[in-house]
């Protein structure tokens, strides 16, 4: 067993995306551009309706996938393949962009609470130009693994047996939510060679010699297993991993691909209105 380090801490910082959304972004920032596959983590969290009731209206995606985990709130999504899907609090929206979506993501409350993180996972060459893919899942449908030290949500990958529902074929990602009591301790594998982090969310937490306080994102370094120890307060963190794609990253705003004859093709796709090329398949559960 091989303890992974914090090979880099960052304190996510405030960001306005969309029609004017306050947002606390890590990855796809100068201190990390990328963290392949990952592209993207933005983390929003606010009662203020001025922080989110602008939402984000009608924007183009290609050549990778944004996963939405709504922690609390309520959010319509609406995209250019006719999909109607409604994001509700313990949710989550897997929707591969691929080849090409046209979507909206609207707030349907003037008050409380809006919680959650969207994470943009890279796709690799072979499926940037694929169909794109839409699934929806309820809270119902995430596995819940109550143990003596946390409760634990799987979204995407397995834990304790459990697998969640979201298949990730190309990046075997693996994407828990995990509520730590105070001075408990998770420990996960997370296999050699895949690329991972964790991001504290509530109260704070001990990685390896390194003390992570609410809104901390700490890249993991080189090993086979995480291991974490809540605050006196206890501790709510992601922990995602995935494997890396090792291909050329070229991102201009919503567009990623390979090339920069590729992001400048997906500009004249967007203005000649051919951006959007198949339907996606709609599942919900
Ligand atoms: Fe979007």
């Amino acid at each position: 067993m091989n303890v992974r380090p914090v090979k880099q801490k960052i304190k996510a910082y405030e960001v306005t995306e969309g029609a004017g959304v306050t947002v606390h972004r890590s990855i796809g920032t100068p201190a990390l551009r990328n963290l392949d596959p990952f592209l993207m983590l933005d983390h929003f969290s606010s009662d203020d309706p001025g922080d989110y009731i602008a939402g984000f209206p009608d924007h183009p995606h290609r050549g990778f996938i944004t996963f939405t985990y709504m922690l609390d709130g309520h959010m319509l999504h609406k995209d250019s393949m006719g999909n109607r899907g409604d994001l509700r609090s313990g949710g989550a929206q897997w929707m591969k962009a691929a080849s090409g979506v046209i979507h909206s993501e609207m707030p349907q409350q003037t008050n409380g609470l809006m919680r959650g993180f969207q994470l943009w996972i890279n796709l690799p060459a072979s499926e940037k130009m694929s169909s794109p893919g839409y699934q929806e899942f309820s809270p119902e449908a995430i596995p819940v693994i109550e143990t003596d030290q946390a409760t634990v949500r799987v979204l995407i990958g397995e834990y304790a047996g459990s697998r969640g529902r979201v298949e990730d074929l190309h990046t075997n990602v693996q994407y828990l939510d995990v509520a730590l009591r105070p001075g408990k301790t998770f420990t996960q594998a997370v296999a050699g060679g895949l690329n991972g982090f964790v991001y504290v969310f509530e109260g704070d937490a001990v990685m390896s010699d390194t003390v992570l306080a609410t809104h901390s994102f700490a890249l993991m370094g080189e090993g086979d297993t995480v291991e974490i120890t809540a605050g006196v307060q206890g501790a709510r963190f992601i922990l995602v991993a995935g494997r890396p794609i090792n291909e050329p990253i070229v991102q201009y705003g919503p567009f990623v691909m390979n090339t920069r004859e590729e992001i400048e093709q997906a500009f004249v796709d967007y203005r000649d209105g051919k951006l959007v090329r198949d339907k996606a398949s709609f599942v919900s559960a």
